[in-house]
């Protein structure tokens, strides 16, 4: 996973790549910096690395992250341009903003400023890695004055290449090099900064820069020639890859061209790439003018040669075009929505055109080799991004195989039982903790607790320790679950893909390596697209806390067992599990669990109404169960009707449409934007108008696996597609056609025109939905329909509290709102009515609210009378809720009204004629509303007629004077002389029992009673 070296920093290490605990960089002089992320190889030989470091505030490096393997270049020594943006108040350190084009700007401390270096300024640095300090050696300021280009010719070594290979003399700062000045001004300021918006249009050449005459050109390597309208970045006589914008005139010839930036990240070529809109086509000649648009800049106008004879004027086209010479021609050109897009087409073609081409005696003869069994039954086979992968079960043995044939050949092979081999987990382990917790059963929430996000919960029940979901939160500081809770997890159980749920799951796999994940076959197959956006977005983001690599990823989705829904499997001996349709999204399941008497159902996140690509789940299913841990993200709510809803916002679309406007509909990725999409599919009301939909960001890639997994979907769905013999997601040739934007450089033209824009994320937190909404937001006929969950501070939110001409803020851009902003309830979630029936059904002893906002609990745990019937807890991060223990809000009078039922389990220790000694178990103990029947957890039964009459026992600490008095005399023993009896017992001492052995030790015994340490008095 190497990544682009940044131009504007150039950082050498010269070392060996190790893992241990953590990845470390072994540099040659002795000093170990540990790794960020994985690198990209494991090289036990002195290797040269470009690096990133990250640097504390006191200027000393903690980790390093390496961006390639190098082939040339200093080892140690930095070279950066950037700008103070803050000063050391003591210590000589100082904090430099760095640049990169189409990067995020990257922040470090240097050690050894001189003074002259202030806050704002733009400075050329150059520094050297002493041990683990990065220490100035020498700085060059950049002065932002316009200088004279014309004198600028002499000075042509300093480039971006000289700026690296430099010998290691200093650049002093009173040095006056006026060139270099200018040169680095332009260099990291105004062009990098320009490139990034232009990216609707795309033109290399290569070729190097001749100055003739007070004019620079730009000579090809083929040998034409071109006048540079402005001053180049860079002055170099070496050839190199420039960026550059044509200016053409009207018979199409390019007159002159403006260099953008140098490019070294991307391979020359001659094709040119943009999107724009016909404004002129050429009468006589063959040429045609296009204008295309650039977010926050000039459009340009280009005219191009060659077009196709059925191009006309008004049309928005997305165009390849090949340089011949001083011409620009048409090579391909397509219509957005009518003809197949390329990179769609190269997807499609490999993810559902193709099949393996693997041999299935193969397969069967991986799986024989490495397991021993022979009469296995393959599934379907799946495509992974390395290779095809095959399920196969076994009917003899119960167990389920995995196979993998990546396309480099290899072969791996994982093999599960739905039923727990006794060797998976220690005998002897299970024994003892049978003995001491067969009846054990405790909940304590690692996340999502009083909130949304990051779900995790620790549950012991008997001798296991099970964990239920794993999820991450939007959070830099604590994205995680509180996963240091954990003692010994002995089994990972997911209920669906969306990321609060399963997220973290790679750092769970990567902690617990030996740990079963079980989820059910929908959820494995999205959690692909999830998790690998998870990654992608950690490694984007500079702040974020790398919290996995992509081996992590690839070994917990090898690892990810699957199990179907509705049926019960044991993964672990006496452990019963059973997934149960949620309803919330494709492969949503709640999780139940039992373990011999004790029962316990986690929803996960559900939905009890259908929708179209699930089918809600049905209360019937709920067994019931003593903990209940439950959803209530609409604990507050009632939804308006699913159906009514939906034909509200078709309407509303309809509206805005056809008076020529876009709509933004911001959706998650997983769930609602497919549901949105198929809404709008087979509304007859929205087809007539023709209008396309464009499909951006994760939810592409998800929407794919959907169409991969029709088998998952409701019966509606593959109907449809039965019937109408056309995918029921993306179709370019359908009315109106559904498009998938597979780059950047198409997100203008899904604007261009009238348009339904499907983007994630829903809360307009990240995510492509961002970048329409600052353009759309601002268009009167425009308007953004929020459709699902959006959280308190989110702009989602912001935006409906929102009136025409307030401002809103959306990536740092203060935006005026003229556009509508409206709220639909499509929601995946049930509402307060839906949580009302499922917790009935369930009855259980403790419901546990969580995921939910505050409010929200507490409205929900105060509406349905849920109080009088369980103990209702909303517990804190952390807090443990055992069985039979009430909340500690409760006190023993509010205990002792509740209408729980609640069993107390008695034992008999020793029995008399008609009297026994009880003890009691302690789990009884907790519960408040027993506490007046017993002291010392010891009962005397005594049988009056049919009735049990139950007296709580006192220890002789504990005697008052008149209970003495009260306690039947000893000559009373002597009405049954000829048993054998307490009354007759040596150890019996003022109606006590003395020996330590006896269970009544200690207590006052009924004389009538007899226990094992029974001996006769001597006399
Ligand atoms: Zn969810
Ligand atoms: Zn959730």
């Amino acid at each position: 996973m190497t990544q682009q070296p940044r131009l504007n920093f150039k950082f050498y290490l010269l070392g060996k790549t190790v893992k241990e605990q953590n990845y470390y960089l072994d540099c040659d002089d002795g000093t170990r910096l540990r790794l960020k992320k994985a690198p990209p190889l494991l090289i036990s030989s002195p290797t040269l690395w470009q690096v990133l470091p990250h640097i504390d505030s006191d200027g000393q490096i903690k980790t390093v992250t390496i961006e390639t393997q190098a082939d040339q270049g200093q080892a140690n020594f930095c070279s950066l341009v950037g700008r103070i943006i803050q000063r050391g108040k003591r210590e000589p350190t100082i904090l430099i903003k760095v640049d990169f084009p189409r990067q995020k700007p990257f922040k470090l401390t240097l050690v050894g400023a001189n003074d002259e270096m202030k806050v704002g300024q733009l400075w050329q640095i150059r520094a050297r890695r002493e041990g683990t300090i990065l220490k100035l050696i020498g700085a060059t300021i950049i002065t932002s004055e316009k200088a004279d280009y014309s004198q600028q010719v002499r000075v042509t070594q300093i480039t971006a290449q000289t700026l690296t290979s430099d010998s290691e003399e200093c650049i002093s700062s009173n040095q006056s090099l006026e060139s270099q000045r200018t040169n680095q001004q332009d260099n990291n300021q105004v062009n990098w900064a320009s490139f990034a918006q232009t990216s609707n249009f795309s033109l290399t050449l290569t070729g190097r820069l001749e100055f003739n005459q007070g004019n620079y050109y730009l000579l090809t390597t083929e040998g034409t020639s071109f006048l540079l309208k402005k001053m180049p970045p860079i002055v170099s006589e070496e050839p190199k890859t420039w960026q550059v914008i044509p200016s053409t005139s009207s018979d199409g010839t390019i007159a002159n061209i403006t260099i953008l930036t140098v490019e070294e990240e991307i391979t020359a070529s001659d094709k040119c790439y943009l999107v724009g809109t016909i404004t002129q086509l050429g009468t006589s000649a063959d040429v045609v003018l296009i204008r295309i648009a650039r977010p926050n800049q000039k459009p340009l106008r280009i005219t191009l040669v060659e077009p196709f004879p059925w191009m006309k004027v008004g049309q928005n086209l997305e165009i390849v075009a090949t340089r011949e010479g001083k011409f620009l021609k048409i090579e391909t050109a397509f219509l957005p929505g009518t003809q197949t897009i390329p990179s769609l087409d190269e997807t499609n073609a490999d993810s559902k055109n193709k099949s393996s081409s693997v041999n299935p005696n193969e397969v069967l003869a991986a799986l024989s080799t490495q397991t021993g069994i022979n009469s296995w039954q393959i599934q379907k086979e799946k495509k992974r991004p390395d290779g095809w992968e095959w399920e196969a079960v076994s009917n003899l043995t119960q167990s389920t195989a995995r196979v993998q044939i990546k396309d480099s050949g290899a072969t791996q092979v994982y093999q599960y039982s739905a039923t727990a081999s006794e060797s998976s987990i220690c005998a002897e382990d299970v024994e003892d903790n049978n003995h001491n917790h067969s009846e054990r059963l405790s909940v304590r929430p690692l996340g999502a607790a009083r909130s949304i996000g990051a779900s995790c919960f620790q549950v012991h029940i008997g001798p296991y320790e099970v964990v239920l979901d794993c999820g991450t939160r939007f959070s830099l500081e604590k994205p995680l679950p509180a996963l240091e809770y954990l003692e010994n997890p002995n089994l990972l159980l997911i209920s669906h893909a969306h990321q609060d749920h399963l997220g973290g799951v790679p750092v769970f796999h990567q902690r617990y390596p030996a740990c079963r994940m079980i989820c059910t076959t929908g959820t494995r197959e999205i959690a692909h697209v999830m998790l690998t956006d998870g990654l992608k977005i950690q490694q984007l983001n500079e702040d974020s806390p790398q919290l996995f690599d992509s081996i992590d990823l690839e070994q917990t989705l090898w690892r990810l067992e699957t199990m179907p829904v509705g049926i019960d499997f044991e993964p672990l001996p006496g452990l019963t599990v059973r997934f149960i349709n949620a309803g919330h999204i494709l492969g949503a399941a709640c999780i139940y669990l039992q373990y011999g008497s004790r029962s316990l159902l986690y929803t996960g996140d559900f939905n009890h109404t259908n929708s179209r690509t699930t089918t809600g789940m049905k209360l019937a299913d709920l067994p019931q169960a003593e903990i209940l841990i439950t959803e209530s993200t609409y604990g507050d709510n009632i939804h308006p009707s699913r159906k009514t809803q939906e034909t509200e916002l078709i309407e509303a679309v309809v509206d805005v449409v056809s008076r020529g406007g876009n709509v933004l509909i911001p959706a998650f990725a997983l769930g609602r934007a497919q549901e949105i999409l198929l809404a709008l599919r087979t509304s007859a009301r929205f087809q007539q108008l023709k209008v396309p939909v464009y499909v951006d960001g994760l939810v592409r890639a998800v929407t794919n696996v959907f169409e991969e997994n029709l088998d998952l979907l409701p019966s509606s769905v593959r109907n449809f597609r039965e019937q109408c013999q056309r995918q029921p997601f993306f179709d370019l040739k359908s009315s109106p056609p559904i498009i998938p934007i597979s780059s950047n450089s198409q997100r203008p033209v899904a604007m261009a025109h009238k348009s339904v824009i499907v983007a994630s994320s829903g809360m307009l937190v990240g995510g492509p939905s961002v970048y329409y909404a600052r353009v759309l937001l601002e268009r009167e006929n425009a308007a953004i329909f929020i459709c699902g969950y959006t959280d308190e501070e989110s702009p989602g939110r912001q935006l409906q509290n929102l009136q025409t001409g307030d401002l809103i803020e959306l990536d740092e851009q203060k935006i005026s709102v003229a556009a509508s902003v409206k709220r639909f309830y499509l929601s995946a979630h049930a509402d307060k009515v839906g949580l009302g029936q499922i917790i009935k059904q369930v009855n259980p002893k403790h419901l546990v609210l969580i995921h939910g906002s505050v409010d929200g609990l507490h409205s929900l745990a105060r509406a349905g009378n849920y109080q009088s019937s369980s103990y209702v807890h909303i517990p804190a991060e952390g807090e443990v809720i055992e069985l039979g223990v009430p909340p500690k809000h409760l006190n023993p009078t509010q205990v002792a009204s509740l209408k729980i039922s609640s069993e107390v389990t008695l034992h008999v220790e020793s029995m008399g004629d008609q009297t026994y000694l009880l003890k009691v178990d302690s789990s009884a103990q907790q519960d408040p509303r027993f506490w007046p029947l017993f002291g010392t957890g010891r009962l005397q039964g005594v049988w009056k007629g049919s009735s049990l009459t139950l007296t709580a026992l006192k220890s002789t600490n504990e005697h008052s004077p008149t209970e003495t008095q009260e306690t039947p005399s000893e000559t009373l023993d002597n009405s049954h002389p000829n048993l054998d009896s307490c009354g007759l017992c040596q150890f019996l001492v003022q109606s006590c029992c003395t020996h330590p052995d006896s269970p009544l030790f200690e207590l006052k015994v009924d004389p009538q009673g007899i226990c094992s340490q029974f001996q006769l008095k001597n006399n």
